[in-house]
């Protein structure tokens, strides 16, 4: 083997946990648009049928346009890919037919892996350097097969009473996963603090919680609770077209960094 030919240069996340309004959508959103703004080349995968990641980049009308039709042997991944209004940033989409893949999926040989093989002729292009997967509120067959194809999940944590409830079961999963060698090389890659309010105990206390328990695994960036980050979803803005200057803006700058530095990104 030469020593030259570099490993595969695309790192797959997916931001995963079974809690619904944890802020996985938001934090997939806006991440992906973050590592774009600094030159990351970025691929985000509406994997939720639910489709908020979709319609947050102001993107309608995508029927035909999702997994859904690779994940059951139907049509190519890359022909999926849609340009967003956002320099370096593409998304495949999702759209409701996708709830279906969540029974199909587990109907078929290999299922768990099924993601993986279809995602795996645009992780060989290098096109992107980033994957992100925004997973739906469920540890069904979709998000399974998110942590089949990922090299680092990332679990939100809503800074709120009962924030690390299920975190314990995401992580037996992602143990289960790897020693049954499906996915040998799965890490956690990280804990993202969402709607963090400075003002009540709380979130403090969670926060100083996950800490302890996951010391090396918690951003330093803070995702502050945010009336501005609510919103922009509605005008399917991320945060820094939006309200640039708005806290909320400034925290996912600040965790592009911090994953850009983290994981080598650059
Ligand atoms: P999930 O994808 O985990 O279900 P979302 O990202 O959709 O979570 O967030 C759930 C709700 O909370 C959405 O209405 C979203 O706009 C809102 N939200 C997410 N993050 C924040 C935040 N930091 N501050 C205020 N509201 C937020
Ligand atoms: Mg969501």
């Amino acid at each position: 083997m030469p020593t030259t030919s570099p490993p595969s240069r695309t790192t797959v996340f997916t931001i995963a946990n079974q809690k619904g309004g944890v802020g996985k959508t938001t934090t997939a959103v806006n991440l992906a648009a973050a590592l774009a703004a600094q030159e990351i080349p970025t691929l985000l995968i509406d994997l939720d049928p639910q489709a908020n990641a979709t319609s947050a980049l102001g993107l309608e009308k995508t029927e035909g346009r999702s997994l859904y039709g690779p994940l059951r042997g139907e049509g190519e991944a890359a022909e999926m890919l849609t340009p967003t209004a956002i320099d370096g940033l593409t998304i495949i989409p999702s759209e409701e037919d996708l709830a279906a893949a969540e029974i199909e999926i587990a109907q078929s040989e290999n299922y768990l892996s099924l993601l993986s093989r279809v995602l795996a002729p645009i992780r060989a292009s290098g096109d992107y350097r980033a994957i992100l997967i925004d997973c739906p509120p469920a540890l069904g067959m979709l998000s399974m097969n998110s942590l089949c194809a990922a090299d680092s999940l990332l679990i939100t944590l809503q800074c709120e009473y009962m924030a690390l409830e299920g975190l314990g079961q995401i992580l037996r999963n992602v143990e289960r996963l790897k020693t049954a060698n499906i996915n040998p090389d799965l890490q956690l890659g990280g804990i993202v603090m969402t709607m963090f309010d400075a003002r009540t105990n709380l979130s403090r206390q969670v926060v100083e919680e996950v800490k302890a328990h996951l010391p090396d695994k918690i951003f330093k960036t803070l995702i502050p609770r945010s009336v501005r980050l609510s919103e922009a979803p509605s005008f399917g803005q991320t945060i820094f077209d939006y309200d640039p200057q708005s806290a909320g803006s400034l925290a996912y700058r600040a965790l592009g960094e911090e994953v850009i530095t983290r994981f080598g990104l650059r």
